[in-house]
């Protein structure tokens, strides 16, 4: 999601934000809020979720006037499930994240959450629905509480602990001496990427919000780290309508709907096996992606 916020590189307060290290996602939004053209419309209601269904209806999208990118995109991720969308680079992947929460409006079809259209709710209940796990995440100079309760006000010792357990940061945070009240970032406790990335997920618990959205690069992870870290946001994303953003396949294999993208348009859907058996660019990039794996070891050896 590193992409995802591109388009705000410009914006000089977020840049050195971003610059200083204290940026998060939910800083950012603050940020967006104020200052991107996007606009509630007067009197626009809270979107309520009571079935956390997502569909994009003939959904048509360009930066620019003249160079459309999304080319009417249709999809449905049912209330609780998993979808993973995969494709080249470029192909659209993130730009559908951006829509999403509503960074920008299609300039034709339709965003439905649980049958609303997110255009016409108001963008603070429409982000309030969605957590996100960035592939790298940045946090706050502060204590670790403060950096997991940040996912949502009022959230007690309680709650906060028991998104630490389930983001299976607690250990760690028991071991110190300070427990929640230790400082991470510059000043004070150096967290690893996978660390950070635990962080960042409990944030999310706190926040426990229906709707998930996933990236799941995970470069910056060792492989051992990367696995435990995907365990966790597999349990997480039990009974959340999950959207996962995937560069690996073997990631996302078990998920309930595949979207292929290439060019801005789905080219295949279905399962990790029906998209083996179809035998198109998922099989493809699949067999690819296999290849590189058992090249991985020879590679160190040498
Ligand atoms: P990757 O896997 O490399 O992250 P992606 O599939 O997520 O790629 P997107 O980031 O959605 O691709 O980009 C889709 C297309 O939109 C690309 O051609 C990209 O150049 C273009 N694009 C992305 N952001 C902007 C922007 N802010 N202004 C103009 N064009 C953009």
């Amino acid at each position: 999601l590193v992409q995802l916020f591109r388009p705000l590189d410009m914006l000089g307060m977020v840049y050195r934000t971003i610059r200083q290290g204290l940026i998060d996602m939910a800083a950012m939004f603050r940020l967006i809020d104020t200052r991107l053209e996007v606009e509630d419309t007067p009197g626009a209601p809270a979107l309520m979720v009571q079935h956390p269904t997502v569909q994009f209806e003939d959904v048509v999208f360009g930066y620019d006037p003249d160079r459309t990118i999304l080319h009417g995109l249709s999809f449905e991720v049912p209330a609780g499930n998993r979808t993973a969308i995969v494709g080249p680079s470029g192909a659209g992947k993130s730009t559908i994240a951006r829509l999403l929460f509503r960074f920008y409006d299609p300039g034709e079809g339709r965003i439905l959450i649980d049958g609303q259209d997110i255009a016409l709710v108001t963008q603070a209940s429409l982000r309030a629905h969605i957590g996100i796990v960035p592939q790298d995440s940045v946090l706050f100079n502060e204590t670790i509480g403060y950096n997991i309760a940040y996912g949502r006000d009022g959230a007690t010792q309680d709650d906060i602990l028991r998104a630490a357990q389930g983001a299976a940061i607690l250990p760690l945070i028991e071991r110190l001496p300070r427990g929640l009240d230790t400082e991470v970032g510059e000043r004070g406790l150096k967290l690893s990427g996978g660390e950070k990335q635990r962080v960042a997920i409990a944030r999310t618990l706190v926040k426990n919000p229906p709707i998930l959205l996933l990236d799941e690069a995970t470069s910056a992870l060792d492989t051992g780290t990367e696995q435990a870290i995907l365990e966790t946001l597999r349990r997480v994303s039990e009974n959340r309508t999950t959207l996962s953003i995937a560069h690996r396949l073997s990631t996302i294999a078990d998920a309930d709907e595949i979207l292929v993208m290439d060019h801005g348009r789905i080219v295949e859907r279905g399962s990790h096996r029906a998209l083996l058996r179809h035998d198109g660019l998922y099989a493809e990039m699949w067999t690819r992606q296999q290849a590189e794996r058992e090249d991985i070891p020879a590679a160190a050896a040498e």
